[in-house]
């Protein structure tokens, strides 16, 4: 049995001066206005919890669960809070002591009994999507914030996709856990973008999710434990970059995967790195683009998409108003704290449809699903499409 609060650091801890400066960027503040709901107060809250000057109480915890772990305070914190580490050892801690909840058991039973086992995963999607197909009301109700699902995403033969061209490059890349099967179409264009770099592409046979929503959550020994095995894989094969096209496990990667030093480079920033060919076609659309947390405030990686985005022919940009502020999917969250999640929503609704652009660009899976189902809601016909499929659209 481990100590109580053992995983959070006071050095981590300490390196919070309590300046505020975190508050307005915060989404939970920005929605309810209560020091409870900023960084500041949870970093707070944590730190009496450790030292033992506050009981630890259940009703408390509330505030934790609210943290979307967006990151947005750490990017914004001149103090160099290492928030993302923070909130990850101190959910995992919370999970020891807590009373356990319901609905969060079924989440952390559903990560390792699922998420964990790709073959598991992908039968559930073709169940999915037969009842989707079939208009089973009761299975495609558990799951109506699903988009229409397609057949996975399918590893080319010999898992190995080549260059296109002269072979400069070669990279392995992630395909992870749910995005195969949600939106096999971003991966299909990723890898695409990388043949057309240069890049010759190597799907390591037997790579597991990566364990960014274990960790997430509060189950670093599960993270820990798909850490171990896909390194394993990663040890056994030879590449210049690991690719990552879903800002989440991006972010995930360079923090809790150490060995692979600076070589997990997002989509985006590897394409930004190496170069594309010149664009064949003329992509005709008014185009805006949401920042995903995990890789505006996590990666800081923002004006590589957009660069890359701009420069296609025909696109006509339109910036959003607080592009970069969270859209409330943030991983589970949305099942987890669906009310927290859908006031966030709804503001970010009203921005994104402000610029009526016909596109809107996302990085993560999981954003473009609350998006697409926020929009569909609203009755509006925008589209929500990966950052990969707009580039894609050029060639
Ligand atoms: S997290 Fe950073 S910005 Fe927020 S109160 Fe602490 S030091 Fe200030
Ligand atoms: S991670 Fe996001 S929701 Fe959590 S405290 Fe920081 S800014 Fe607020």
């Amino acid at each position: 049995m481990t100590t109580p609060f053992s995983r959070l650091s006071d050095d981590d801890l300490a390196t919070c001066v309590h300046c505020g400066l975190c508050l307005d960027a915060c989404p939970t503040f920005r929605v309810t206005g209560l020091e409870t709901e900023s960084p500041r107060g949870r970093i707070y809250l944590m730190t009496q919890w450790k030292r033992g000057t506050l009981p630890f109480d259940e009703e408390q915890v509330k505030h934790i669960d609210l943290c979307l772990g967006c990151r947005t305070c750490e990017g914004v914190c001149p103090s160099g809070v290492p928030y993302g580490r923070i909130i990850e050892a101190g959910r995992a801690d919370v999970e020891d002591v807590r009373r356990p909840s319901a609905k969060r058991a079924t989440s952390r039973v559903a990560l390792r009994q699922l998420l964990a086992h790709p073959e598991r995963l992908r039968a559930a999607g073709t169940a999915t999507r037969l009842a989707q197909k079939l208009h089973l009301t009761s299975i495609a109700r558990s799951g109506r914030m699903l988009p229409p699902l397609r057949a996975p995403f399918r590893v080319p033969a010999g898992n190995v996709a080549p260059a296109i061209g002269e072979r400069k490059h070669r990279v392995a890349f992630l395909v992870g856990c749910v995005m195969p099967i949600l939106y096999p179409q971003s991966h299909d264009a990723a890898v695409k973008l990388l043949q057309l770099a240069g890049s010759e592409v190597w799907f390591p046979p037997g790579e597991r999710c990566c364990g960014a929503l274990f960790a997430h959550n509060g189950d670093l020994q599960g993270a820990e434990q798909l850490r171990d095995a896909n390194m394993r894989l990663y040890k056994a094969g030879a590449f210049d970059a690991l690719i990552v096209d879903s800002a989440g496990c991006g972010a995930h990667l360079k923090d809790f995967y150490p060995e692979l030093q600076g070589r997990v480079k997002d989509l985006t920033e590897w394409l930004a790195e190496v170069g594309l060919p010149e664009a064949k076609r003329d992509v005709k659309i008014r185009l805006t683009y949401q920042d995903a947390c995990h890789l505006a405030h996590a990666q800081k990686i923002k004006k590589q998409p957009r660069d890359l985005m701009r420069a296609l022919p025909g696109v006509e940009w339109v910036e959003m108003r607080h592009a970069d502020i969270c859209c409330g999917a943030a991983g589970l969250y949305s099942t987890l704290e669906p009310e927290m999640s859908n006031r966030i929503l709804q503001e970010k609704l009203d921005d994104v449809l402000a610029t009526n652009a016909d596109v809107l660009a996302v990085a993560n899976p999981g954003c473009q699903m609350q998006l697409e189902a926020g929009l569909k809601k609203r009755g509006s016909a925008m589209k929500v499409e990966h950052v990969a499929e707009i580039l894609a659209r050029a060639f």
